[in-house]
């Protein structure tokens, strides 16, 4: 009889989400962690970047949005490692509330790296641990880029473990992280410059999106730098950095942030001498019920590559337990329009298709509704923010298939019209609905 009826591998969005599922069915439960309970979102993703992110937000208040408000205020200083102990204060409350409900369903927490042996048993440590079914959850790591000087660099990792606030930073990237990272840094004070490859950051959202944030740094910064591929770092004799561009451009610095994107965390798992399948970048492949092509192993999460985003993961998680320990055999994700927040300075809101996507799928038969106008809470300010709203509809019946936002909110604004688009909502539905007044939001059913 095998130790355990499920184990999972990875205590992170999905492991620990998948594992508290199937203990409540009664199962024989462990998960094994090779580092900190919590994994990317709560240690070194979501969590502490909201964080940042607020203490971004009541920078900004300060110093731009509070004098018109009738605030005289003078800030004495800003401490860095204040904000980054009180973060730390948090997620370690995170922590023990994870620790108390793994604890609460008897689930067996196992410390340390795992590998699989076989197909039923994985190795930690030099103990063995068998199970009729075993999810991995390792997630996925931030990657370097392969040129000179590159080690010079610190990644998303590195920047939630800076001590002091670096003075000078250039952020290299043009995804999420990226842009998050430069917006925080930029609010607090430091020179930000971000760096990317080509015309624009987020260049695969909506074109309205990536533009206006574009409009926006060029406005308020961080100093957006486009076209420039790294192409080498030197470390100066005053340990100060200069980062070379394939087009000759070259910035010094204190820091540098790379943010190019993040690998799967599948290596020495053992994975390839049992026979599971993966791509070449070595993301899982799974099916659409969470299954590799070895009987009684799962994977979900970061480590397949679908949508890399912790409420995907835990809904994975949790939809793969009622398959296999409440008779659900159905259940499975849908990885069709999943909401999703960018928090740049300010959020943005997206779900469902691009304008080019929307075009590509229904050709002329879609109809698209823009709105521009400057957030409320700054009207009564001399510092105007602009916020752009868009809505997407394809068909006779106007049925809403994207929807795009960015402004003040909009990370708030989002959730409540995911649901609705989620169930088919129409046009015609978001104009029945009433405004809520004044705000943000009411746009979408006023277009
Ligand atoms: P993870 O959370 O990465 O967990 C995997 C765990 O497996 C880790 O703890 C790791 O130590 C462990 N592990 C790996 N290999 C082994 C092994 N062999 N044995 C034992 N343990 C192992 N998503 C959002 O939805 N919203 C956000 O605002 C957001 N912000 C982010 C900001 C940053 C900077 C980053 C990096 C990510 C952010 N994400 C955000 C993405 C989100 O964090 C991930 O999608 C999510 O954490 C994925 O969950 P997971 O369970 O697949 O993997
Ligand atoms: P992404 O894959 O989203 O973006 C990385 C980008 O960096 C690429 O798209 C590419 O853009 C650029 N890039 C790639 N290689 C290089 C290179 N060698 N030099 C310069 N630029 C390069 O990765 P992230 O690390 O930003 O985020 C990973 C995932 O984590 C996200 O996709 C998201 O799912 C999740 N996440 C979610 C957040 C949220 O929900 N708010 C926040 C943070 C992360 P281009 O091709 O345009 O140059």
């Amino acid at each position: 009889m095998a130790d355990f009826d499920y184990i999972c591998i990875g205590g992170g969005s999905g492991g620990i989400a998948s594992a508290n599922r199937a203990s409540r069915y009664g199962k024989k439960v462990a998960i094994i962690e090779a580092k900190v309970m919590g994994g990317t979102c709560v240690n070194v993703g979501c969590v502490p970047k909201k964080a940042m992110w607020y203490g971004a937000q009541v920078a900004e208040a300060i110093h731009r949005y509070a004098p018109d408000y009738g605030f005289d205020v003078s800030v004495n200083s800003f401490n860095w490692k204040t904000l980054v102990e009180s973060r730390e204060r948090y997620i370690s409350r995170v922590h023990n509330s994870y620790d108390n409900v793994l604890a609460r369903n008897g689930i067996t927490v196992i410390q340390g790296f795992a590998r699989f042996v076989d197909k039923n048993t994985v190795e930690v440590d030099g103990k063995t641990y068998t199970a009729d079914n075993i999810l991995i959850a390792t997630g996925g790591h931030p990657i370097k880029p392969d040129i000179d000087g590159a080690e010079y660099g610190i990644d998303s990792d590195g920047f939630f473990a800076l001590e002091a606030q670096p003075k000078r930073v250039v952020v290299v990237g043009a995804g999420y992280i990226a842009v998050e990272l430069a917006g925080v840094l930029h609010a607090l004070g430091s020179e930000t410059h971000l760096a990317v490859r080509q015309f624009a950051a987020l260049r695969h959202f909506d074109p309205m999106l990536s533009e206006t944030l574009k409009e926006l740094m060029a406005e308020d910064g961080p100093t957006l730098h486009t076209q420039c591929t790294p192409e080498r770092v030197v470390k100066n004799d005053d340990d100060s950095l200069t980062l070379h561009f394939q087009n000759g451009q070259q910035i010094e610095t204190d820091c540098i942030i790379w943010a190019i994107g993040r690998a799967p965390s599948t290596q020495s798992l053992g994975l390839a001498e049992i026979g599971v399948d993966m791509d070449e970048k070595g993301f899982i492949n799974v099916d659409e019920y969470e299954r590799t092509n070895i009987e009684g192993i799962y994977a979900l999460g970061d480590v397949i590559g679908k949508v890399e985003l912790t409420p995907v993961a835990v809904k994975a998680g949790r939809l793969l337990a009622e398959r296999l320990f409440n008779d659900k055999p159905d259940a499975k994700m849908d990885y069709n329009l999943v909401p999703t927040v960018v928090f740049s300075h300010p959020p943005i809101g997206t779900i469902g298709l691009t304008e080019p996507e929307a075009k590509d799928k229904y050709g002329d038969d879609i109809k698209v509704y823009n709105s521009e106008f400057g957030a409320m809470y700054t009207a009564v300010t001399t510092k105007r923010q602009i916020t752009r709203m868009k809505l997407i509809c394809a068909g006779k019946e106007e049925k809403i298939v994207g929807l795009h936002g960015i402004g003040f909110a909009m990370d708030e604004i989002l959730q409540g019209f995911a649901v609705a688009i989620k169930m088919g909502a129409t046009k015609a539905d978001f104009d029945a609905c009433v405004a809520i007044h004044p705000t943000s939001g009411e746009e979408y059913v006023t277009l």
